[in-house]
């Protein structure tokens, strides 16, 4: 039954791509229908604030994968379609056009939306967000040469955006609300280092400075603060975060808390309802009970697995550990795990040569791992906070011991 049941997806994103795609490879013979509301078929988006951004990836490379794959795998895609209702009872739902979708399961991928700031003049032209293909091409066009750019908000999309206005020659000034980069997301000293080398690269960067307004006529020009400070600039990209599109299943009346809660094969209140990716409020077993919702590709494809494994009928999938990554200039960010109840930090190597690791332990466990410019640091942190491992904090800041044998040594 569960091989042939009929499957609707609500989204064409990350999540709901990769989903698709699983449940084929897993054998799933069932109609699959993807529904999303972009006018691509499912892409992936880090590329968005990066490469495309810059001009080195054209929109057909971001494609999970090409119209010929669900046409041989038999996935309807239907694009530009937006679901407008859920009914549980009657296991269907209906596309804002009117038509209506019968499903055995449906699976709610339908991710998040960058977060707006209700502030004066934030409709003025030219202060944009980042979110789908569509902001990236508004972005791309608004960055003419000789354009100043005022980036609000220190986060990894921010900062994505500031190296690369910055490789196209573009003044950049990044306005952070918080003392430091960063701050919800990553370490002092890994946002030291990164404050450091985007100063080095020209960007101006000011913290602790809180926003009161736009400034413009027709389109911004300028970024305005509550100290009377104001930020001139061409464009303005709002990089404040994102929350969950978790309205349908609100609506269809699904336990939410911080998106769509799940369990580990990613099911939702409802048995019949899966919700994945950015929009899932969901289990992190290596942590216990604790629940999370993240905002990766890692994280949307593991629990992409996981559903699909749940309705074929597989054994769940391993235990995973989340991770993340971020590229900018020549820096490549990795973090593995969450810093739940840290209570120490090990620098390992040097921030000063852009090859380092920041440990962070709760007692000799290690719980996150954020390397810059050290692979193996993080594929040994990731392999340490999987299997418990106890270290040693004084082998791990030791560089001439290898990451992965910082093991406390076992007393006889
Ligand atoms: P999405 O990919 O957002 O897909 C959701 C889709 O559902 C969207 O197309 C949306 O329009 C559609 N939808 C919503 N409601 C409906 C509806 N009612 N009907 C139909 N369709 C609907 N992660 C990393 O791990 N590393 C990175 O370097 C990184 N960089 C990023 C850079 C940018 C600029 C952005 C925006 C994200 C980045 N991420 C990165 C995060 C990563 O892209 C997301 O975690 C991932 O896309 C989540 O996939 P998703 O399918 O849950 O959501």
């Amino acid at each position: 039954m569960s091989l042939e049941s009929k499957i609707v997806i609500i989204g064409a994103g990350h999540a709901g791509g990769t989903a698709a795609a699983t449940l084929r490879e897993y054998g799933h013979r069932g109609a699959i229908c993807i529904v999303g509301d972009e006018p691509y078929l499912p892409y992936q988006r880090p590329p968005l604030s990066k490469a495309f951004l810059k001009g080195s990836a054209d929109t057909a490379s971001l494609f999970l994968k090409n119209a010929a794959f669900y046409a041989e795998n038999d996935i309807e895609v239907r694009t530009e379609q937006s679901v407008a209702s859920i009914d549980r009872s009657a296991r269907r739902v209906t596309l804002a056009g009117g038509d209506v979708l019968p499903y055995d399961f449906l699976v709610l991928a339908t991710g998040a939306r960058a977060r707006q700031l209700p502030v004066p003049g934030a409709n003025l032209g030219n202060i944009l967000s980042l979110r789908g293909i569509d902001d990236a091409e508004r972005l791309k066009k608004a960055l003419q040469p000789g354009c100043r750019v005022a980036i609000v908000g220190g986060g990894y999309i921010g900062l994505e955006v500031a190296a690369s206005a910055r490789a196209l020659g573009l003044e950049v000034t990044i306005i952070e609300r918080e003392a430091r980069l960063l701050a919800r997301v990553a370490s002092e000293p890994l946002a030291r280092f990164f404050e450091r080398i985007h100063q080095q690269h020209g960007v101006r960067i000011l913290c602790n400075a809180h926003m009161s307004h736009f400034e413009g006529d027709r389109d911004v020009s300028a970024v305005c603060l509550e100290d009377g400070q104001r930020i001139a600039c061409d464009v303005a990209l709002v990089g404040v975060g994102a929350q969950p599109r978790d309205e349908l299943a609100r609506g269809a009346g699904l336990h939410c808390e911080n998106g769509v809660a799940v369990d580990l094969d990613a099911r939702t209140s409802d048995p019949a309802i899966f919700a994945i990716g950015d929009l899932s409020w969901r289990p992190m077993p290596v942590y216990g009970e604790r629940m999370v919702r993240l905002e990766s590709v890692p994280n949307a494809t593991e629990q992409a697995r996981q559903l699909a494994c749940a309705v074929v009928g597989k054994p769940r999938p391993a235990v995973e550990v989340p991770w993340f990554w971020s590229d900018q200039y020549e820096v490549k960010l990795q973090i593995a795990g969450l810093p739940f109840d840290a209570d120490r930090q090990v620098v390992r190597g040097s921030p000063e040569q852009g090859r380092f690791a920041v440990f962070h332990l709760h007692g000799n466990r290690v719980v996150t791992v954020e390397a810059a410019g050290s692979p193996l640091d993080f594929i040994a942190g990731k392999q340490f906070i999987l299997n418990r491992t106890e270290v040693s904090p004084e082998k791990l800041a030791d560089v001439s011991v290898k990451a992965k044998d910082a093991v406390l040594a076992v007393r006889a």
